[in-house]
C-alpha cells in the first residue's frame, strides 16, 4: 500500500505516544472556576515564553485571535493589518460580524511585514464622520506569504508607531515559534513590541488542539469574558492543557528539522521546469504551478499518495510537520519526480 505522504498543512500532525500519555495522566478541575492545574500551568508557562504578564488557553487560533481583536476594541472601530492576513482572509469575518469591526487593508510585503510609512498613513482618530484606529494587526511568521519570519527589527517600527498613535498592537504568532527558529531569536523578544499575542499549539507544536492569547494581566481578564462570551470557557481542559505543556517542553526545538525538511522539498520541487517555489525559511512551501493545470496536479499528487493544498489558482502549499521525516521528503520528491518523467513537458 503506497504511504500517504499528509503535506496539506501542520495541522494534520497527531499526538505521539508520550504527549498521549501525559494527557491521560492529566490533573484536572473545572477550568470556568480557575480550578485545572494542568491548563494553570499551561498559562503561566506561555505567559512566560512569550515574555507578556498573562495568558488564556483556548479551543483554536481563530478563538484567540478574535477575543484579541474584541478586546482591544469597540464597534466601529478600525482594524489595519495586512492583504494576506489569515484573520482578515480564513476567519470567516469572526471581526465584522462579532466585533462590528471595519478591516482597513495594507499591502503584505514579502516577508510578510507591513511597511510602517503605509500603515502610518491610513491610522485615524475618530471623528464626526470618520472611524477610528482601534488595533494594528500582524502575523508571524506568514502564513500566505509562504512562512516568511517577520524580521524583529521590523515588529518593533510597527510597534513604536502603534505606541505613538496610541493604537494596541497585536501579533498573530500561530507559528511563532517556528518564527523563533528561523530567526534564532526568542518569541518574547519577536513580541516584544506588541500589546498581545496569539500561538497555535496545533500545528507545528504537534498538539491535537489549543491556542494562547498572551498580554497584560488586564488585558486577560477581558479576554476571558469575551472568551466566555464566544462558547470557549471549557471545563477539565487540563487533558488537552497537558499536550500544550509537553510541546512547549520537548517540541519547539525540534522545528528547525522542519524547516530543513521544507528547504529540501522546496529544492526537490524547484529543481523541474513545472513549479517555481519559495525558498521556504520556515515549514511551508508554496510551488507557482508554471506548467500544468494546477487541479490536474493535485489529482496526480493525490494519486501518488503525495497530499498538498491549493493557495491561490496557479499555486500549492504544502507544510512539513512532525509526522514527516527527512525520508517522507524524499519520497515525495521521487514520487513527483516520476510523475513528470510520465509527462510530456
Ligand atoms: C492556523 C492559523 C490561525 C488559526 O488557527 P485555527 O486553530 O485553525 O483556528 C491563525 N492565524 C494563522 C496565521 C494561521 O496559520
Amino acid at each position: 500500500m503506497t504511504k500517504i505522504i499528509d503535506l496539506r498543512s501542520d495541522t494534520v500532525s497527531k499526538p505521539g505516544e508520550e504527549m498521549r500519555r501525559v494527557m491521560a495522566e492529566a490533573e484536572v478541575g473545572d477550568d470556568v472556576f480557575s480550578d485545572d492545574p494542568t491548563v494553570n500551568r499551561l498559562e503561566a508557562l506561555a505567559a512566560e515564553r512569550l515574555g507578556k504578564e498573562a495568558a488564556m488557553f483556548v479551543p483554536s487560533g481563530t478563538m484567540a485571535n478574535l477575543a484579541a481583536v474584541l478586546s482591544h476594541t469597540r464597534p466601529g472601530e478600525e482594524v489595519v493589518l495586512g492583504d494576506r492576513a489569515h484573520i482578515f482572509n480564513m476567519e470567516a469575518g469572526g471581526a465584522a460580524r462579532l466585533g462590528g469591526l471595519q478591516m482597513r487593508v495594507v499591502r503584505n510585503l514579502a516577508d510578510g511585514g507591513l511597511d510602517p510609512g503605509e500603515v502610518a498613513e491610513v491610522l485615524r482618530k475618530e471623528t464626526m464622520h470618520s472611524p477610528g484606529t482601534g488595533l494594528i494587526a500582524l502575523e508571524n511568521t506568514h502564513n500566505f506569504k509562504g512562512g516568511t519570519a517577520v524580521p524583529v527589527a521590523s515588529v518593533d517600527a510597527l510597534g513604536e508607531l502603534a505606541r505613538a498613535h496610541d493604537v494596541p498592537l497585536h501579533m498573530d504568532g500561530a507559528r511563532i515559534f517556528n518564527a523563533q527558529a528561523a530567526l534564532g531569536v526568542e518569541a518574547k523578544r519577536i513580541a516584544h513590541a506588541c500589546d498581545s499575542v496569539s500561538f497555535c499549539l496545533s500545528k507545528g507544536l504537534g498538539c491535537p488542539v489549543g491556542s494562547l492569547l498572551c498580554g497584560s494581566e488586564e488585558f486577560i481578564e477581558r479576554a476571558r469574558r469575551y472568551r466566555k462570551m464566544l462558547g470557549g470557557g471549557m471545563r477539565q481542559a487540563g487533558i488537552i492543557a497537558a499536550a500544550g505543556v509537553y510541546a512547549l517542553e520537548n517540541n519547539v526545538d525540534r522545528l528547525a528539522e522542519d524547516h530543513a525538511n521544507a528547504a529540501l522539498l522546496a529544492e526537490g520541487l524547484g529543481k523541474h521546469e513545472a513549479f517555481r517555489t519559495n525558498q521556504p525559511q520556515t515549514n511551508i512551501v508554496m510551488a507557482e504551478i508554471v506548467r500544468g493545470d494546477a487541479g490536474d496536479w493535485m489529482r496526480k499528487l493525490k494519486d501518488a499518495g503525495v497530499l498538498a493544498v491549493m493557495s491561490g489558482p496557479q499555486r500549492m502549499r504544502l507544510v512539513t510537520h512532525i509526522n514527516i521525516t527527512r525520508t517522507d521528503v524524499e519520497l515525495a520528491v521521487s514520487r513527483i519526480d516520476t510523475i513528470l518523467e510520465g509527462v510530456a513537458v
